[in-house]
């Protein structure tokens, strides 16, 4: 009797100790196909899903950079510019400016300094045409009626405005950094030419700017175009439907 308790026990503990046999898996469904590439998860954006793509690539930035240190723009330190939270809400985000640039100055292929009578900030593809528009063009022009181009004076840049200044009109080019004003010519003779003022003396001189400017600029405004361009030149790079140009300069 004891033997056969004590056997009972023993098989109980065999049970017991015997290993659990693991379910045997249920038949399985083929698995699906692998994804084609195309559709396989991409990998999410630093910034997460949703995030606003950058409005400037870095490498190109830097390549701007570099091609307006190449034709001899000197940038400077960052200037303060309009804050658009100072600004009506409707102008708020209107004022930023892609790619910036700082520079009052320029060096020409002989080592001699063009200045600006202030720093202006504008984005750098406008840097890039102003400093080889001034390069290029400017100096050449002062060099044929007699002397060395030394600065621009009244110039202006960045400007967290709407057109002229008027509430309610469209937003200005000078907002997004696109836009350029200036008003006189100083030469190294110490000759002021004031763009905007008639005068035989300069005039040839002038229409010479002007043809310059309407080559390489898309809006060029001046005296004839409206009151708040009687007394300053501005040019910018506005890109318009159709290649249109405006080149609205009375030289007289
Ligand atoms: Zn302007």
């Amino acid at each position: 009797m004891a033997c056969a308790i004590v056997a009972a026990v023993a098989q109980v503990a065999v049970a017991q100790a015997r290993p659990v046999k693991p379910a045997p898996a249920p038949a399985t469904a083929p698995l699906p196909p692998p994804r084609p590439p195309e559709l396989a998860p991409r990998p999410r954006p630093p910034d997460g899903p949703g995030a606003a793509a950058p409005a400037v690539d870095p490498a190109a930035f830097a390549a701007c950079l570099k091609d307006f240190a190449d034709r001899g723009g000197e940038a400077a330190a960052p200037k303060p510019t309009d804050k658009p939270t100072d600004k009506p809400a409707d102008m708020a985000g209107a004022c930023a400016i892609p790619a910036p640039v700082t520079f009052a100055r320029l060096r020409l292929f002989d080592g001699s300094v063009v200045t600006l009578d202030s720093a202006v900030t504008v984005r750098c593809s406008l840097a890039v045409e102003l400093v080889t528009w001034i390069r290029d063009d400017l100096t050449a022009i002062a060099r044929r009626h007699g002397a060395a181009l030394a600065q621009l004076t009244g110039v202006g840049g960045h400007a967290c405005r709407p057109r002229n200044g008027q509430a309610g009109a469209p937003i200005s080019e000078h907002a997004s950094g696109n836009a350029f004003d200036m008003r006189a010519l100083k030469l190294a003779d110490r000759r002021v030419i004031e763009l905007t003022d008639p005068d035989a003396a300069t005039k040839s001189l002038r229409d010479e700017v002007k043809t310059s400017a309407c080559a390489r600029f898309t809006t060029v405004l001046g005296p004839g175009a409206d009151s708040a361009h009687a007394s300053h030149l501005h040019v910018d790079l506005r890109e318009r439907r159709g290649g249109f140009r405006m080149c609205q300069w009375n030289v007289d």
